[in-house]
């Protein structure tokens, strides 16, 4: 189910328990607190300023999270190399229904399709909108055509710079999610990177944990601040261990190709890769085969549902699939995800998604070079 969707449906359930009250456009400004407990937070709403007073106060309101900044929380901030231009093109129903990914030049390009429309991310260095935004709309909508040649006959489309929207990427965590009365989630407490686009699942897991764990405390009035402890307890190895991967990914893969260097795959990653294949498989046969160790060409100039290097075809001339899966975060557990495919041409990196509607989130791509894990035995 689409995010937005999601929301909506979300909404539509509480609005059956007749003490749910879902107040929109209301804008949390401040924390009430007294004698060192949060008991509420302070609003902005179309009709003024509203006070609201609650026996436990839950934070999720994002990686630029207000609550957290007035509750004085801190956190370790792990940085990130990007930040996303994000526009919708209009889809045509002749356009390829794969997602699409590009690299190039220290430029990348994204487009996720929504059915009726391309949302698109142009992934630039961190802090260089306002330098893209000085070098004008034509040269921003020339680059974008430039990298998904499938977009150049809807460019006008980008009419003005209120088309793109900047999201800036953070991957941050706090030290303690909770004080008294408070209890941040999701993004609020650990801001995701984009990569890997898990950072919903995450969100929405630590809603069911803290849900799990703090329902009874709540119907009993006896939430403490070792029920808010269990939560983070329960979420933050998960959390820790999806923001490690996510750095990892930036600093060796993104964060060099963007800078227009060859992007390289840290051992870590590979043997990481090899360790949720085997974990996950249940066979050799299919551990194999996550490995890349068995071959499975799914038409023309794709390689699709392997992971891994295949020395057989490191001619750099040559098409390579040197590919890490998607690693998808499900449940708690990291599954290595089937179908994605990757062409490599010379300097050009390009990548496809070959999702067919299954439950796979995204794509995460590896210039491996001459990693060779497929030269060792099955
Ligand atoms: C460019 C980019 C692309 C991403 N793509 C993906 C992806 O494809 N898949 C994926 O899983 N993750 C993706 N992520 C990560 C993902 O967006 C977050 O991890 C996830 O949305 C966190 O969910 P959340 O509910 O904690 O916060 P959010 O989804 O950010 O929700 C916070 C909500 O709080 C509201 N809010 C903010 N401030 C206030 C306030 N003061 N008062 C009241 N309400 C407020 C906001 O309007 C928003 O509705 C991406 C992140 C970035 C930066």
């Amino acid at each position: 189910m689409p995010q937005w969707d999601f929301l909506n449906f979300i909404a539509d359930r509480g609005r059956r328990f007749r003490t749910f009250d879902l107040r929109m456009r209301a804008e949390a400004t401040g924390l009430i607190e007294e004698q060192g407990q949060i008991v509420g937070v302070r609003a902005k709403t179309p009709e003024g300023d509203i006070e609201i007073r609650a026996d436990l106060t839950v934070g999720c309101d994002g990686r630029h999270s207000t609550v957290r900044e007035r509750a004085g929380l801190e956190s370790d901030d792990y940085g990130a190399p990007m930040d996303v231009m994000w526009f919708r093109l209009s889809r045509k129903p002749s356009d390829s229904e794969e997602t699409f990914g590009h690299i190039e030049g220290g430029r990348m390009m994204v487009m996720l399709n929504r059915n009726d429309y391309w949302q698109c991310a142009y992934v630039i260095p961190k802090g260089t909108a306002d330098e893209i935004k000085c070098g004008g709309l034509d040269e921003f909508r020339q680059s974008v055509g430039q990298l998904a040649p499938l977009t150049q006959d809807r460019l006008d489309e980008i009419e003005n710079w209120d088309k793109v929207k900047l999201l800036t990427v953070a991957v941050d965590r706090l030290r303690r999610w909770y004080r008294p009365g408070l209890l941040c989630i999701g993004d609020a407490a650990h801001a995701m990177s984009p990569i890997g686009g898990v950072g919903i699942n995450l969100a929405v897991q630590d809603a069911v944990a803290a849900a799990n764990i703090l329902v009874q405390p709540l119907l009993s009035g006896t939430v403490t601040l070792a029920t808010l402890q269990a939560v983070q307890k329960r979420r933050e190895f998960p959390t820790r261990v999806t923001q490690r991967v996510q750095i990892l990914m930036q600093n060796n893969i993104i964060g060099p190709a963007l800078q227009g260097k060859r992007p390289k795959a840290p051992f870590f990653m590979k043997l990481l890769a090899v360790a949720v294949a085997a974990a996950h498989s249940g066979t050799r046969d299919r551990t194999r085969r996550a490995a890349g160790t068995h071959s499975h060409a799914s038409g023309t100039g794709k390689q699709a549902g392997r992971l891994g290097f295949h020395p057989g075809r490191s001619d750099p001339g040559g098409l390579e699939a040197h590919f890490i899966k998607g690693l998808a975060h499900k449940a708690g557990r990291l599954c290595v995800l089937d179908k994605f495919a990757h062409v490599r041409q010379g300097s050009r990196l390009a990548f496809r998604h070959a999702d067919r509607g299954r439950r796979i989130e995204k794509s995460i791509v590896e210039n491996a070079g001459a990693g060779d894990l497929a030269s060792q035995p099955g």
